[in-house]
């Protein structure tokens, strides 16, 4: 596909918009600025913006730095959502998977595939998210262990799967799971008589969140990113 085209389709820019940015010099192709607008580009090849990776034509994948008050929702009317801070152009198109509460922060991964979004969130699927845990009360060593083997979450009648955990210290840990029920972290910690201060998504599979992303803003995936989901 022509990188002019390539670009109308990954981004909000017409055709006219994107030959502009090329001839600008705005434009990498695998890391070498590109200013031929006619330049064929292959669906593995990473095209850049400004800095920024450009999704590869067809279907849409989005990694966002959630902010703190702000929904996993499609829409509410009431609330600002994750959706109302992507284009508009952009949201139409694409579903949030995997949720996060309003209250917290981090990487939250946007679609408009939705076999790619079954296998983040399917719990068969075992893809796994990584939060850090900012504790209310210090947390003993065998509440560690408890997380990391399992516990019986409060109306629930089976045990949460296997979970890592890592200390930081005794009122940080970054903790590892393979599910997404309801509330899955606050209640594990619940569950070994801790509360959850904050909650911050930093992983999810091998998908980290750019550190370049401040709360609220989003980028592409890059092809890599996209392929490790499996
Ligand atoms: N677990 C929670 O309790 N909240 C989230 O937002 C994500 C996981």
């Amino acid at each position: 596909m022509r990188l002019d085209q390539y670009l109308s389709n990954g981004t909000e820019l017409s055709r006219k918009e994107a030959k502009k940015v090329v001839s600008a010099g705005r434009v990498k192709v695998d890391g070498e600025t590109c200013r031929q607008a006619n330049r064929q580009v292959e669906a593995e090849q990473s095209v850049h913006l400004d800095g920024k990776p450009v999704n590869p034509p067809g279907d849409i994948y989005l990694m966002m730095h959630k902010p703190a008050g702000v929904l996993s929702a499609t829409t509410d009317s009431s609330q600002p959502t994750a959706l109302d801070l992507l284009p508009r152009g952009l949201a139409s198109r694409v579903h949030i998977a995997g949720r996060l509460d309003k209250d917290t922060t981090g990487l939250l991964l946007l679609t408009s595939d939705g076999q790619w979004s079954h296998a983040v969130t399917s719990p068969r699927r075992e893809c796994r998210k990584s939060y850090r845990v900012w504790l209310a009360e210090a947390i003993p060593e065998q509440a560690c262990r408890a997380l990391e083997k399992g516990v019986m979450l409060n109306g629930e009648t089976t045990e949460t799967r296997p979970a890592e955990v890592r200390v930081h210290n005794n009122q940080l840990i970054d903790l590892t799971i393979g599910e997404g029920r309801y509330h899955q972290v606050k209640r594990m910690l619940a569950a070994v008589g801790n509360r959850v201060e904050a909650l911050h998504r930093f992983r999810i599979g091998s998908i980290e969140l750019d550190d370049k992303l401040a709360p609220g803003e989003f980028r592409a995936l890059t092809y890599q990113e996209i392929r490790s989901v499996t």
